[in-house]
């Protein structure tokens, strides 16, 4: 097994010099996370390896052999070599002027241009080429975050066998805020996320939102998860990302024992530390606001504490990462000339990126943390806080707005719009007594070195097999020209014969009004020649009403089974019922169905003798979803005692009598006499009782593709056309 990453940076950027080309490790969350769990990897010698991504900047020419060389053998790394212009379109202005904004709930922030959308499509095609050109079969494809979420989808397409796997780094927003984009891009985004077997999110408020934009926009239910898009299944999880504990607990023992601590420089002066890449979702602007309000009300702590303020420069191509510089350049300067003098600063402003040692130091040295971010999908700051404390000393204060609140609730948990509960907060973190601290620490290091980044990547790519092999294991199983051939044979060779065929699906397709789906003359043709055909039998299975059936086929003089199996009716004869049956239910039952049908607006009831069928096609996609689960779990506890079931079809719910269904009915002509060749086709569930009745050497075949109990599948009712026209000619 050979795991490939894909995401749009790679663990190294690479600079060109005088002396050629230079490699620089780069770090962020997803990058040393992801490198920690390949490192352990490498370490256990368990599995090949691959990354693929960008070098970080445009790479010329002549330069790309020697890049590409020294990225496989030093990093097992492939380049995506990208223009600069194709970057600024794709990275700056798709991905961190649209879905950044969006997708963190700022669309007032997000700017939509075609040429960004039309880059990012572009850009996900680059990545799909390089994909293609290293992926072999057995591989295992991880792609990461928002850049590439049409890539699962694109790789889908050309390599429909390969178990592929998507991880969201940020929020995935609510379906109100993800239809800021047009309706296209939302869909294509969707479906291209839907590429993968299986989808991980930070939270599980973040799967929710994305399973609920893929019922709004693409109309997919699912189920605990599962999303089934009819030809497979692919799921969405829940996964919370760790960070490497050891790597900062052992950091912080190192610190402790080799390095004099910056503590020591400040004497007894409390020291808060904050530190973020500078990005307007951070909640910066916030956090110094209220570090200014706690000044402002607490006189006495003046002078006895300071705040370490890193901001890492981040995305300076891009306008409102400027503006939110400036303003903090502005407000920290404010709150100096402020309150401190010539030898107390409150705030020390450093903007600059630190290397993981320098951040180990402040991480340890420092009595608490103030992280506030307006919405962040996880942030690891936060956790690495907690596992940096050695002595388990430290306070967190952490937003309820970023993922990691949810894992860290013994944090001090505030809102970062009130500025009065992040004053506060800093007041009772300063004040917390240090058994408290110690107390709340060691329940969250427990929790953070249980769940740490191999942890996450394990059980994210140990589920991701599993979803792979369940939809090998249901693998539609198309009917090839030797299968057709060979069945055929059989068909021409047997003594008698007979061949069960649901009508809307199987031999018509679908169309929004069911009365409109008469029979066209090629299926009166076909149905006329194969009844034609000596000792041949064909019954028409379906779960029309009596009326509709005789109406389209008396002239065709078959044999008929109307309401999934309530009523038979052989040639021009009277309709008879197949087993006695009781309708007392109905009035009992009607009302109740009524009340749903008028509130879900679209919907309809058809009444038939023998059961109620509740249709709601045309019906908003969500709203049905609840309607349709709220009426099924009514049902059941209405029909405990009564002789009826309730079958869930596509967007219909019948009640009907139960034993009545197609399986039973065709058992009604297979009892009576016997047959050589024994054919079913049909493309709903209600087939699939059909299908399981049959004896063992009978053939089946499902129309669509999903798994089923039939021994083949058809794609379409053209295709079940077409093998009735190889049958009779
Ligand atoms: N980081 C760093 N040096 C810095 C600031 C941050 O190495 O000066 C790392 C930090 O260790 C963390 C990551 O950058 O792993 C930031 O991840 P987070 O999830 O907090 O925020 P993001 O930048 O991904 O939004």
């Amino acid at each position: 097994m050979r795991l490939v990453i894909v995401s749009n940076r790679l663990p190294f950027s690479v600079t060109k010099g005088k002396d050629g080309t230079t490699f620089k490790e780069t770090a962020g969350g997803l990058v040393s996370g992801i490198s920690d769990y390949l490192d352990s990897l490498k370490s256990s010698f368990s599995t090949e390896t691959l990354w693929i991504g960008w070098p970080g900047a445009e790479i010329d020419q002549k330069d790309r052999d020697e890049v590409k060389q020294k990225s496989l053998s030093e990093f097992s790394a492939v380049p995506v070599f990208i223009s600069e212009k194709d970057m600024d379109d794709f990275y700056l202005g798709f991905c961190n002027k649209t879905l950044w904004p969006l997708f963190h709930s700022f669309p007032a922030y997000a700017v939509y241009k075609e040429k960004f959308w039309n880059s990012y499509r572009k850009i996900n095609n680059t990545y799909l080429d390089t994909v293609q050109e290293l992926l072999k079969p057995g591989d295992i494809l991880w792609i990461h975050d928002y850049h590439l979420m049409l890539l699962p989808g694109l790789v889908r397409e050309k390599m429909p066998d390969i178990p592929i796997g998507f991880f969201l780094h940020i929020p995935f927003p609510p379906h109100e805020i993800f239809q800021f984009l047009p309706n296209r891009i939302r869909m294509e985004i969707l479906e291209g996320i839907l590429g993968a077997d299986l989808s991980g999110f930070h939270i599980n408020e973040y799967t929710q939102n994305f399973l609920r934009c893929v019922l709004r926009t693409l109309g997919y239910e699912q189920h605990i998860g599962e999303i089934n898009l009819i030809k497979r299944i692919a799921k969405a999880d829940t996964f919370p990302m760790g960070i490497n504990f050891n790597k900062f607990f052992n950091a912080g023992y190192r610190i402790n024992n080799e390095t004099a601590s910056p503590a020591a420089d400040l004497g007894d002066t409390k020291k808060i530390l904050s530190v973020d890449r500078l990005d307007y979702t951070k909640g910066i602007m916030n956090r110094l606001s209220g570090f200014e309000l706690f000044l402002e009300k607490n006189p006495a702590w003046r002078r006895k504490v300071i705040m370490h303020l890193i901001c890492v420069p981040s995305r300076i191509g891009v306008q409102r990462y400027r503006i939110t510089k400036s303003r903090i350049d502005q407000l920290v300067g404010k709150i100096n000339g402020r309150f401190g003098d010539t030898d107390w600063i409150p705030i020390h402003y450093q903007y600059k990126y630190l290397p993981l040692d320098q951040l180990s130091l402040l991480y340890s040295a420092c009595d608490a943390a103030l992280v506030t971010p307006l919405r962040d999908g996880m942030n690891l700051i936060a956790k690495e806080y907690i596992a940096s404390k050695r002595d388990k000393t430290g306070v967190l204060i952490l937003s309820e707005m970023a993922g990691a609140a949810k894992e860290l609730q013994e944090a001090i948990i505030i809102n970062p719009n009130s500025i009065e509960e992040i004053a506060s907060a800093i007041k009772e973190a300063l004040e917390k007594p240090v058994e408290e601290q110690q107390r709340q620490n060691e329940i969250m290091q427990k929790r953070l070195s249980n769940y740490d980044i191999i942890k996450w990547a394990d059980e994210f790519l140990n589920e991701l097999k599993a979803v792979h092999e369940e939809r090998i294991r249901f693998h539609a199983n198309y009917m090839n020209s030797s299968a057709k051939e060979s069945m055929i044979l059989k068909f021409k060779n047997a003594g008698s014969r007979i061949i069960f065929l649901d009508y809307d699906g199987t031999l018509v397709p679908f169309v929004e009004d069911p009365g409109k789906a008469a029979p066209d003359e090629e299926v009166v043709y076909l149905l006329e020649l194969l009844k034609r055909i000596p000792r041949t039998e064909v019954v028409l299975i379906s779960g029309r009403d009596r009326k509709t059936l005789t109406d389209w086929f008396d002239p065709l003089d078959l044999k008929l089974i109307s309401e999934h199996g309530a009523w038979a009716k052989d040639g021009r004869g009277e309709w008879q019922l197949i087993k006695p049956l009781m309708n007392d239910w109905k009035p009992r039952l009607l009302p109740v169905v009524r009340m749903y049908a008028d509130r879900l607006p679209g919907s309809f009831i058809e009444e038939k003798t023998f059961s109620i069928v509740w249709h709601y096609r045309k019906s908003d996609r969500e709203l049905a979803s609840i309607r349709v689960k709220e009426l099924v779990d009514d049902l059941l506890q209405l029909t405990s005692n009564m002789d009826v079931q309730v079958l869930q079809g596509s967007k219909v719910i019948e009640i009907k009598n139960s034993g009545v269904n197609k399986g039973a009915s065709a058992l009604h002509f297979l009892l009576k006499n016997r047959y050589d060749f024994i054919l079913a086709i049909g493309d709903d569930l209600t087939d699939e009782d059909m299908f399981m009745a049959l004896p063992e050497d009978a053939f089946s075949i499902k129309v669509g593709d999903q798994h089923s109990n039939a021994k083949y599948n058809l794609r379409d009712y053209k295709e079940v056309r077409s093998l009735i026209e190889e049958i009779v000619k």
